[in-house]
């Protein structure tokens, strides 16, 4: 497969698309580039993007179209984004979605894909409340869908500390499931119109939703 593809991966949140980029990275070598990731180290670094960031991420909103723009506009021009990137959490809004077409036309680097992870409102918050990951690797994990194979030890690691995310409870969900309806799903309808949309079924388990990923980009 050629690796130096461009995607962006779309869904509401706890639709698996850190699960499913973590997979493509390790299955492709192209760079899993999440926001949501790039903003919990920014706050855990105290630093001035995080400063601004913390209480919009902790209730479930979403960051300024501008830092976020800013952010990913400095992270794709290192050169491990040479290898291919798959977009996580980014674009979130029309006015996102427009600066990424601008910033990868400056560079002649054409989005090869985006990928719609379909999952219905109804399933969202037991994935968003039952999610958890290893303090130490990252390694993303589910109280019920995806638990490691030996009970309290990261199957990637063999650490035994976990974290949630401080955003992950039922309020919360609702919130950023309200942010996704008004404001990123359109977006959809931008790539579609641009003749570079994919859907797969997000509902199916978590090994076949990566075939049918893999099965899409094979296909770009
Ligand atoms: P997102 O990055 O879209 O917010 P995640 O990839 O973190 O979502 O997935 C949210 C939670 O749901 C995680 O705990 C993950 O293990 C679990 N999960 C991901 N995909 C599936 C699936 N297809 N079926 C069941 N659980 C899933
Ligand atoms: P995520 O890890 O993708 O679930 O993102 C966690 C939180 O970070 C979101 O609820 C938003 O507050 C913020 N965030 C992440 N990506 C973006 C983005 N592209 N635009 C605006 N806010 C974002």
């Amino acid at each position: 497969m050629n690796a130096t593809k461009r995607i962006v991966l779309i869904g509401p949140p706890g639709c698996g698309k850190g699960t499913q980029a973590k997979r493509i990275e390790e299955a492709t070598g192209m760079v899993q580039l999440s926001t949501g990731d790039m903003l919990r180290a920014a706050v855990a670094a105290g630093s001035p993007i995080g400063l601004k960031a913390k209480a919009v991420m902790e209730a479930g909103q979403l960051v300024s179209d501008d830092l976020i723009i800013g952010m990913v506009a400095d992270r794709i021009k290192q050169p491990d984004c040479a290898k291919g990137f798959i977009l996580d959490g980014f674009p979130r809004s029309i006015p996102q979605a427009e600066a990424l077409a601008r910033m990868l036309a400056e560079n002649q680097q054409p989005m090869n894909g985006a990928i719609e992870i379909r999952v219905p409102d109804q399933f969202i918050v037991e994935r968003i409340t039952g999610r958890y990951t290893c303090a130490k690797c990252g390694a993303g994990y589910h109280d019920k869908f995806q638990k490691p194979k030996q009970d309290g030890v990261c199957d990637k690691c063999g650490a035994s500390e976990f974290s949630r995310r401080k955003d992950d409870n039922e309020e919360t969900v609702r919130t950023r499931l309200g942010a996704y309806h008004d404001v990123t799903a359109p977006i959809v309808g931008f790539y579609e119109k641009g003749g570079i949309l994919k859907v797969v079924d997000g509902t199916q388990a978590i090994d076949d939703v990566t075939k049918s990923i893999m099965g899409v980009l094979g296909s770009l």
